[in-house]
């Protein structure tokens, strides 16, 4: 099952919590989507090379991102590649085309790309591309800046050949005019509207790249811009440790930095796992944390191979293609009260 579908027909457990002018809430999955999810908990094991990782059940795009390693490709190209699969998925209400707009029914993407050598490149508030993960690399690549916003970002994606299109689909746009209606204007941000594509890879050499692309927050506050494109919030690669996605209340991974951190603790001796889990402690256990209310995700590998995956609460998941198994893992959580 996609990741789309998780919550069909989910129904809200109740909590809720006004965030500025929005609700953050957490769904419950159905009976349906438990027995679809892999029982396995995140797997700390060595496995051989490459490997790919991403936040969330996106068999298709870790599918894409190993073709590519595989071929011989780099982790960078898998990473790139693998996040466009996402993007130009219609049906994916929170990543490139098709994602949920803004309160004001503008879509703008944040994206960003960081390769072995710790380059990085990433754009926010992109409106009309939709492979922001490739204009990131073009600012890396192509530029002597890291981050381009706005109509900045879009001119520059135009001057590389990238093409402009709408990205409100009918779907999204019929979504949006709904929650305008129904919501007056408080949004129930949940799993569905909330799950960012990060990808991380190691490819035949061993070095590790790791991209993230989102529409962010569905019916965010215009100009508002999340964790995904910030280095070292939304993600973190250093070559010689191992790299680190977030996905999630990315205001809350900003506020300690989280991908960054957990490479960092990484470096302190921590397995992927332990450093995920350490990274969200720090979350929840701020004073006054209000972490029932919201869900933060983070997956991470290190040098060795071994990944690690967690959650404040149930229901994220990470796919892992690896040793030729293709499989969603779910992640340990903490919120098991
Ligand atoms: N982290 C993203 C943001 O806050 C949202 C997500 O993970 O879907 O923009």
């Amino acid at each position: 099952m996609k990741r789309r579908n998780f919550i069909k027909n989910a129904s809200l457990t109740g909590v809720g919590l006004a965030v500025g002018n929005t609700l953050i809430g957490c769904v419950e999955k159905t009976s349906e989507d438990k027995k679809t999810v892999a029982a396995a908990t995140t797997d700390g094991s060595n496995g051989s090379l490459p490997l790919v990782i991403a936040t969330w059940h996106v068999i298709d795009a870790t599918t894409k991102a190993m073709e590519v390693l595989e071929a011989g490709g780099t982790a960078l190209d898998a990473v790139e590649q693998g996040c466009r699969v996402e993007e130009a998925n219609e049906k994916g209400q929170s990543v490139g085309k098709g994602g949920l707009p803004d309160r004001d029914g503008n879509v703008t993407l944040d994206a960003c790309i960081m390769d072995k050598h710790g380059n990085c490149g990433s754009v926010v508030y992109l409106k009309d591309i939709t492979h922001a993960v490739s204009v990131a690399r073009k600012v890396m690549e192509d530029t002597p800046h890291v981050m381009l916003a706005g109509e900045g970002a879009k001119q520059f994606a135009l001057s590389k050949g990238f093409e402009a299109e709408d990205l409100l689909t009918d779907a999204s746009k019929k979504a949006w005019e709904e929650w305008k209606v129904k919501s007056e204007y408080k949004p129930i941000i949940n799993i569905e509207n909330h799950d960012t594509i990060g990808m991380l890879a190691i490819d035949k050499n061993g070095d590790i790249s790791g991209a993230c692309t989102t529409s962010g927050l569905a019916y965010k506050l215009g100009g508002r811009v999340g964790d995904s494109p910030i280095i070292g919030s939304g993600l973190f690669v250093d070559n010689e440790i191992g790299a680190c996605v977030a996905t999630g209340l990315g205001e809350e991974v900003v506020k300690t930095v989280g991908s960054f951190l957990v490479v960092e603790l990484m470096r302190q001796g921590k397995s992927p796992q332990e450093a995920c889990e350490e990274a969200i402690s720090r979350i929840v256990n701020k004073p006054n944390s209000n972490y029932k209310n919201f869900q933060v995700g983070y997956i991470a590998v290190n040098k060795k191979g071994e990944t690690g995956s967690y959650s404040i609460h149930q229901w994220f998941s990470m796919t892992k293609f690896q040793d030729g198994v293709n499989e969603q893992i779910q992640s340990d959580y903490f919120n098991k009260a």
